[in-house]
């Protein structure tokens, strides 16, 4: 029989974890996959077991197979103490952030974060007695001086949610550990392939697994992988609210991380031609992408990242809004729609000046993020092209 990685500890290459990574078939009659475990009751062998819980599983809520291979592989694949997993990117980002804090605490958000987690800081964990402050997210070192006492917990996000600013992730651990607070991280854009976020420093990792890990838009989980410090605090707090994935949605997901290499390195691929392609184009003035030269975070993104992703975005030259949505009503190719990581290309508008309250968004013209998809190249440039002369027709 095949050596399913268990006790082996030759450091392996990335498409080798992935693919061997949470796999049982010596548990399951040699069949491949991990198959969706559906329950709730878990029936335990004698009176004794049900008083000391010394079973593998206990009862729905706290795992089932294929919960638990999903944990172990993304554990493996972050370099993390262990993982939990939660039913959206969301709830990772509120069950991460509930583990740390108490009432009185004072925490650190980037001004860039995305915006749902701006609604939960600013709405139950103000009722909680809990203080956001956000910060501008390329403070870097610099957070050091909004450190205070009953600091607790400093969020990141790289690159930032809509505008992709570069934050140093390792100047901002290094920061918080110093004054003894937690560094959780949004690494929803990269993944733990192109960041290994807890080599940075990043205390909790947090993935939207919606997006690239499912890559399908069929989907909707959360991960969060924490180092020795975070996990127990972690899995308390979600064992506490039983914050439970669906197993359906987690069989996908494991599936999908079979081939997430592959599908990653096409998205790099894809994102920076079309980002390029744009770039070079009169109706745009800016290209927000970090693997771009041009961008302002290009270095910290070449030093600390190992990869790009299909998701940028762009700032038009100043046209009206009704020209926008001219380009937008036409396109035959690009979806509108929330959300990415799937095998379709999308783009949405966006504009960060009505809630920002660190650092102002004035790029000087109207915004689009994109996410680039499968679809032939040179189609999905014909569709912008075209959208563009619906643009120039509308000014
Ligand atoms: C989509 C997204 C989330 C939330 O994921 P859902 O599964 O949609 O709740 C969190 N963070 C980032 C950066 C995202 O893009």
């Amino acid at each position: 029989m095949q050596n399913f990685d268990e006790g082996s500890r030759k450091p392996r290459g990335l498409g080798t974890r992935l693919v061997h990574a949470g796999r049982r078939p010596d548990e399951q009659f040699g069949f491949i996959n991990t198959p969706i475990y559906r329950g709730s009751t878990v029936l335990h062998p004698n009176a004794r077991s049900l008083e000391t819980r010394d079973v593998p599983y206990v009862y729905g809520t706290k795992g089932t197979p294929t919960i638990r291979a999903l944990e172990e592989a993304w554990t493996e694949l972050s370099g993390a103490a262990g993982t939990v997993l939660t039913p959206s990117g969301l709830a990772a980002i509120t069950v991460a952030i509930l583990s740390v804090v108490k009432a009185g605490d004072h925490i650190l958000v980037p001004d860039s974060a995305y915006r749902p987690t701006r609604i939960f800081c600013d709405g139950v964990l103000k009722r909680l007695g809990v203080e956001t402050e956000y910060y501008d997210p390329l403070l870097g070192g610099g957070i050091a001086a909004l450190m205070r006492a009953r600091t607790s917990l400093v969020l990141t996000e790289a690159p930032g949610s809509q505008s992709f600013e570069m934050q140093d992730i390792p100047a901002i651990a290094q920061a918080a550990h110093a004054e003894g607070a937690l560094v959780a991280m949004d690494n929803t854009w990269a993944t733990p392939i192109f960041f290994p976020p807890h080599e940075r420093g990043v205390d909790l990792a947090i993935e939207a697994g919606t997006k690239y890990l499912g890559g399908h838009s069929d989907l909707l989980l959360g991960l969060v992988s924490a180092n020795a410090r975070a996990f127990p605090a972690l899995r308390e707090t979600f064992d506490a609210m039983a914050m439970c994935a669906g197993p359906e949605d987690a069989f996908l997901a494991l599936r999908g991380m079979r081939t997430m290499s592959l599908r990653l390195k096409e998205a790099e691929a894809r994102g920076l031609a079309l980002a390029a392609w744009l770039e070079q184009r009169p109706e745009v003035s800016q290209v927000l992408h970090p693997a771009l030269p041009s961008h302002p975070g290009h270095a910290i993104w070449k030093r600390d990242f190992l990869g790009s992703t299909g998701l940028f975005s762009v700032i038009l030259k100043p046209y009206p809004k009704k020209a926008v949505a001219a380009f937008l009503d036409g396109l035959e190719l690009f979806g509108l729609g929330y959300s990415w990581g799937g095998y379709e290309s999308l783009v949405i508008p966006f504009d960060c000046s009505s809630y920002r309250t660190a650092t102002r968004w004035e790029p000087g013209g109207p915004a689009l993020r994109f996410q680039v998809g499968l679809e032939d190249m040179d189609d999905l440039k014909a569709d912008i092209e075209a959208g563009f002369a619906r643009l120039a027709a509308a000014s």
